[in-house]
């Protein structure tokens, strides 16, 4: 839903302000030449300032005598939105560039800390929505850069998650995703998908953020359940490599720790053969840490091992975007250096 000025067909009423409604101390311009009306919360800033920023306002504010036919409140005319007004907030810092944080809540007691991840969406999705390009890709910016790790850099999903220049909570992949469709920016699919693939119920179910419900599309859900399908699949023949106990260039079996290849590789699968396929579907953190019996291994196969496993996530790394129908570009693969 778009912002409405009074359609020309009523007349113009002619507001006040009730107790019903707040006004913003933080965007209340007594300069300011027009009024926003987002549920019940009362903005009053400069025209010009949202035309130079949005071009969806400035073709509004294009039209002759736009002013004539909407409502007024304080002897201005009156933009209503149907936004949250915590939302616009966030907006309205970077549209009128505040020394605030960009992205804490107005009246927050937080503005020291980092700021949170659906307050930067929040951003995006507005910005996107009103067409406010610089501060669209602003904000974007710090979410593509979070989606853009290489496998080098990449040490387990809980320290990624943990280490975000923003809050972050696996769940918010889900959003991630719904931003990545907004605005286009593909390259952040494959890590999304990903971090929902690692979700419970919430990955078919969503949940609900601040009265908002937060849930993949439909077509989305599919490519997220069958890309963990496949994803397990693929872990689970990484894990037959690993632990196969053959030497790879003779074929043969390793004549030394037949049993401890044995017994690792038992332990490995034994979560896929009790049907618990959640547990390695985390494909691309380390995988020998699972396993309790690597001190029973010669030096030599204990190298081999863990090259293999290396080797194996590194592959797994280079395939994900395919496992939930991706193409492979703008996805970082850069192994070079292994
Ligand atoms: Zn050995």
């Amino acid at each position: 839903m778009g912002p409405r000025t009074t359609p020309a067909t009523n007349p113009a009423n002619s507001l006040s302000i009730d107790t019903n409604m707040k006004c913003s101390t933080e965007f209340w311009d007594p300069n300011g030449n027009i009024i926003i009306l987002a549920r019940g919360s009362v903005f009053c800033i400069s025209e010009e300032r949202l035309g130079q920023q949005s071009m969806l306002f400035s073709r509004l504010f294009m039209i002759p005598r736009w002013q004539d036919v909407a409502d007024k409140l304080a002897d201005r005319p009156v933009i209503h939105l149907p936004d949250s007004p915590c939302e616009l907030h966030l907006l309205f810092r970077m549209v009128f560039d505040t020394s605030l944080s960009l992205m804490r809540h107005s009246g927050s007691s937080e503005s020291s800390s980092s700021p949170k991840f659906s307050d930067i969406a929040a951003v995006v999705r507005l910005a996107a929505k009103y067409e406010m390009t610089t501060i669209c890709n602003k904000a974007l910016a710090k979410l593509t850069s979070f989606c853009s790790v290489t496998f080098l850099d990449w040490e387990n999903l809980e320290d990624y998650v943990a280490q975000a220049s923003f809050g972050f909570e696996l769940r918010d992949a889900i959003t991630l995703v719904s931003i990545a469709r907004i605005t286009g920016v593909s390259a952040m699919l494959p890590l999304a998908f990903y971090m929902c693939s690692q979700l419970g119920d919430e990955m078919t179910d969503g949940f609900v953020r601040d009265g908002h419900k937060e849930e993949l599309s439909m077509d989305d859900r599919i490519m997220c359940v069958s890309g963990k399908e496949l994803l397990a699949k693929a872990s689970k023949v990484a894990h037959l490599r690993i632990f196969c106990g053959n030497d790879v260039k003779t074929g043969r079996l390793f004549s030394c720790c037949k049993q401890a290849h044995s017994e690792a590789l038992r332990q490995t699968l034994s979560p896929f053969n009790a049907g618990a396929q959640d547990e390695l579907t985390n494909a691309l953190d380390p995988q020998l840490d699972r396993i309790k019996n690597l001190h029973d291994f010669c030096p030599t196969c204990y190298e081999t091992i863990r090259e293999r496993e290396l080797e194996g996530r590194r592959k797994l790394w280079e395939e994900l975007p395919s496992f939930f129908g991706l193409g492979q570009e703008d996805w970082p693969t850069d192994c070079r250096n292994l």
